[in-house]
């Protein structure tokens, strides 16, 4: 059986399908078994990240994995935070939502941190959660290269470039999201 990943975001569904794949796990995507898009209407990372998975594998019939993701600055309370796409697309898109960011944290610490929160769901309604948390700096102007979201501000502690000027195999040693992925690992072969 196939291990659905409930995202379309192929950003995020590259590095959590190589990984798999080397654990030895088939995945399946959205485009194989397709299903209806769901409203992310949660208040936490989680709340969205359970949302996903359970009406990826309701629609399915099979084990679904989900990613519920953004980035948290400390000094704005928060946010972006689970409205980080949504802060996006208010500001008419990265760059403007770049801009934005800047002005908000003049003067504040620029201290951040990249959250992802995953779900494992079974369709007989048992699910297993997991957390990663990447911390860093964010950095102006912009600089554009490898990724999506806001890999172009985000500078990585132990890094002097943003994710967005690193290489596939140095933005996936320290990724949110395979950290996350790294503890659910354990389930993904259940006795
Ligand atoms: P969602 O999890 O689909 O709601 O998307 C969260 C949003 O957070 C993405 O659209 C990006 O804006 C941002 N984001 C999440 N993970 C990453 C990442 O790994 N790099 C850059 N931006 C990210």
């Amino acid at each position: 059986m196939p291990v659905l990943l409930a995202t379309t975001n192929k950003g995020k569904r590259a590095p959590m399908e190589d990984c798999l794949r080397a654990w030895g796990i088939f995945c399946a995507t959205p485009e194989d078994y397709p299903f209806e898009d769901i409203e992310e209407t949660g208040e936490t990372f989680f709340d969205n990240a359970l949302l996903k998975a359970r009406h990826a594998s309701f629609s399915t019939d099979l084990v679904a994995l989900s990613d519920d993701s953004g980035l948290v600055i400390p000094a704005l309370g928060g946010a972006p935070g689970v409205f980080s796409a949504r802060f996006a697309a208010q500001n008419g898109g990265y760059d403007g939502a770049f801009v934005e960011l800047e002005k908000r944290l003049e003067g504040l610490s620029h201290r951040a941190a990249l959250f992802s929160t995953m779900v494992l769901y079974w369709p007989d309604g048992t699910y297993k959660t997991a957390q990663g948390q990447t911390w860093g700096t964010l950095l102006f102007p912009p600089r554009m290269g490898v990724g999506f979201g806001y890999y172009p501000i985000f500078c990585p502690d132990g890094f002097d470039r943003t994710f967005s000027q690193m290489s596939i195999d140095e933005q996936r040693s320290c990724s949110h999201r395979i950290k996350a992925l790294t503890q659910l690992k354990r389930f993904f072969v259940r006795p």
